[in-house]
């Protein structure tokens, strides 16, 4: 017969994608979409009595009814139609089940059809209905897979994991920023939450406590260690202003342990943090061993299991390595910085993004001799005019830059704290230099922690070149009972305010009445070289690309900012320009900062944007003198008019 069921798996969906209200609805489960009534299938002879002539109508739309309640998925097709083998290959593609009434082949399919229509007012084949709901022809399939809704439509409401016998509703795998959010959150929901969080040793043996890479091994010490170093600059200053010292020095050893005793501080708050919500925590490594089921192994090889509803994959990322000879022997990367137990010395930094310049910017604001070796640009993904001006001003404050080579062998000549280390590295265009340093530092990028926590097992899809998560713009991978957020993620910041925001939303729409998603546009971020740069919105080259030259006007100017007047130091060297969008009332849609405390300054104007703040609501508003972030408040030079931007004083 036409008639046949196939097995697949079901996913997920959400709501600002939808582009179709009948979608939509459908997705929500309006009641008053065309859900069919279901009506008895049988007809007695009073129904028979009271149809009259309609006896046959009425058989027929019972039959319909019965059709459209038999799978979850059901489809109306013709064998001879393209469009409805098009949509069963579809959900072939998509390894979903559905139930096919080929209406070409059964006995009454003329009669059928016609009745159809009059229940989904479609003309053309295939009708497709999901969970007794009309979606539409081929082109709705294809709208709502592509928007990720029909997964939504398929996240069974039936299933009852809970009477299966689970013990969590959810396990978080990784307690850093990100998965830590979300337990809390969930668990403020009555939720039953464990965290699993494990930290593998770096190559080089480093390890830490809970909280993932933002406490232990990025944000914080970075931003401690950044402020370390803006402290000499200003013991320089403060001899201008009348201070009066002899024999400063520097002790990398008492830095590092004020800076890690504070982090023990923090790794304890989180544990009692996590007691006070009753989020179960456990210190092991976690991976799936079936679709429901987790095992966790501590470091001296104890292995429990755990089972849950839902999953959230938190799992972040960890420095990569070159994979030239000596590298993991020999190199440290962020992971190994900031508790390293002697001061680096003369430090070659390898890579030219976030970790390494900041890295780089304050090693050598502490005094260290420091090259940063550059295989392309500065920063990629940011405004490169800001990248050019953070390389000059680091230059200038001491940074050297070798551009265009990467290193191909470390040596190791000399063991030591610090020992000493032969470099030998190569430009592209073939030359070949060597030099030495104490110490190298791979700052090379990240990779995601996914390959070795058994997604396979439940299927989670990874991309495989990058090992990122894809998920839909509600944090849900292909498989509807598994979460993902923060840097493991593909295509999103990896910022630890992203992943406590998409963390602590995704709890609330999953176990509270929020829809409210992580909204990922005009994120602010700070990149903390000695002169901080701040961002929000648009590169000047995106925004050319995205809207065109013509469309878009760019205000800037140079500032000096008053406290540097007196020591007289890098005039013309702060900088501010907003973007705006012409065609939008010169909304603006890109705004940069080069300055002392930007990140302070960028946050503010974040809000602003988020507003949708415009060109004029800048001008008529009043600075606050003196200060630097008031230039935004009297941008006037467009780049475009080439005018004066260089200050004379305030
Ligand atoms: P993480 O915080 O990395 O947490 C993941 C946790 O999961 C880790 O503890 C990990 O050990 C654990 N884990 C991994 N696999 C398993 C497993 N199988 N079982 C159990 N546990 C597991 N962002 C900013 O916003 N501002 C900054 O200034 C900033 N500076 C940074 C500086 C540096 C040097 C670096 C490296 C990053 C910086 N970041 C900064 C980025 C920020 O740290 C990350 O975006 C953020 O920590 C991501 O949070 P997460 O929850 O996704 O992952
Ligand atoms: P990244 O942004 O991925 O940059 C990697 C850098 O290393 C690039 O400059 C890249 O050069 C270079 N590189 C890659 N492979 C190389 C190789 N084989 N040899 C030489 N150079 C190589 O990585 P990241 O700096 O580690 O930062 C990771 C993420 O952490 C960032 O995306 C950011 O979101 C987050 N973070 C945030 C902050 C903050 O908020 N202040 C600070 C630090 C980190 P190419 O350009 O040539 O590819």
């Amino acid at each position: 017969m036409g008639n046949s069921v196939k097995k697949g798996k079901v996913v997920i969906a959400n709501e600002n994608q939808v582009k179709s209200l009948r979608l939509y609805k459908a997705a929500i489960g309006d009641q008053d979409m065309r859900k069919p009534e279901i009506r008895s299938y049988k007809i007695d002879e009073k129904e028979e009595q009271e149809f009259g002539n309609n006896k046959e109508k009425s058989f027929l739309e019972t039959k319909i009814q019965q059709y459209i309640c038999s799978s979850e998925v059901v489809i109306f097709s013709k064998t001879t139609c393209e469009n409805c083998s098009k949509v069963k290959d579809h959900f072939d593609e998509m390894d979903i089940s559905y139930f096919v009434v080929e209406l070409d082949q059964i006995k009454n399919g003329q009669s059928l059809e016609k009745e159809l229509y009059k229940y989904t007012m479609e003309t053309a084949l295939p009708n497709v209905f999901v969970k007794e709901k009309l979606i539409g022809d081929y082109t709705d399939v294809i709208q709502l897979s592509k928007d990720g809704l029909f997964q939504k439509l398929l996240e069974s409401k039936n299933d009852k994991p809970k009477e299966a016998g689970y013990e969590y509703d959810l396990i978080v795998i990784g307690g850093g920023s990100g998965g830590l959010a979300a337990s809390k959150e969930a668990a403020q929901y009555g939720k039953k939450v464990l965290v699993l969080d494990y930290v593998p040793p770096s190559p080089l043996g480093t390890t830490w406590g809970l909280g993932g890479t933002c406490v232990n091994v990025g944000c914080i010490p970075k931003k401690l260690m950044h402020q370390a170093a803006l402290l000499r600059q200003a013991l320089k200053d403060s001899r201008t202003y009348g201070w009066q010292f002899d024999d400063v020095k520097h002790s990398w050893d008492i830095m590092t342990e004020s800076i890690q005793n504070y982090i023990g501080s923090l790794n304890w708050n989180y544990r009692v943090s996590l007691m006070e919500n009753k989020v179960k925590y456990e210190n092991g490594y976690g991976e799936f061993v079936e679709p429901h089921k987790i095992k966790s192994t501590n470091s001296r090889g104890k292995v429990k299991f755990f089972t849950a509803e839902k999953f959230l994959i938190a799992t972040g990322e960890r420095p990569r390595y070159l994979g030239i000879p000596g590298d993991k022997e020999y190199c440290i990367t962020s992971d190994d910085l900031f508790s390293l137990p002697y001061c680096p010395g003369k430090t070659l930094v390898v890579g030219a993004s976030y970790v390494a310049l900041e890295c780089a910017g304050f090693l050598a604001g502490l005094g260290l001799d420091v090259t940063v070796m550059v295989r392309s640009i500065l920063l990629r993904g940011f405004d490169q005019q800001m990248a050019e001006k953070i390389g000059e001003h680091m230059d200038e404050h001491g940074v050297k830059f070798i551009k265009h080579f990467v290193p191909t062998k470390i040596e190791q000549i000399e063991a030591g704290s610090p020992g000493k280390l032969k470099v030998t590295s190569q430009s592209t265009a073939g030359a070949e230099i060597t030099e030495e340093y104490n110490t190298v530092l791979l700052a090379i990028g990240r990779d995601a922690c996914t390959r070795t926590i058994g997604l396979d097992i439940p299927g989670v899809k990874i991309n495989e070149k990058t090992g990122k998560i894809p998920v839909n713009d509600e944090e849900q991978t292909n498989i509807p009972y598994i979460y993902a957020i923060g840097d493991v993620l593909e295509d999103k910041l990896e910022l630890t305010p992203v992943a406590i925001q998409a963390g602590r939303l995704l709890a609330r729409r999953l176990y509270g009445s929020s829809t409210l998603k992580c909204d990922y546009i005009n994120v602010p971020t700070t990149v903390f070289t000695p002169l901080e740069y701040g961002a929000c919105g648009l590169s000047e080259e995106n925004a050319i690309s995205k809207y065109g030259e013509d469309n878009i006007e760019v205000y800037h100017s140079y500032f000096w900012p008053l406290e540097w007047t007196v020591p007289a130091r890098d005039n013309n060297k702060c900088y501010a320009k907003v973007i705006c969008n012409i065609k939008d009332n010169e909304r603006v849609v890109g705004f940069h900062l080069l300055a002392p405390n930007a990140g302070e300054i960028t946050q503010g104007f974040a809000v602003a944007i988020k507003c949708g703040v415009n060109k004029e609501q800048l001008d008529n508003t009043i600075g606050i003198h003196p200060v630097c972030a008031e230039i935004f408040t009297t941008l006037s030079v467009t780049k475009r008019s080439g005018g004066n931007i260089m200050q004379a004083g305030c």
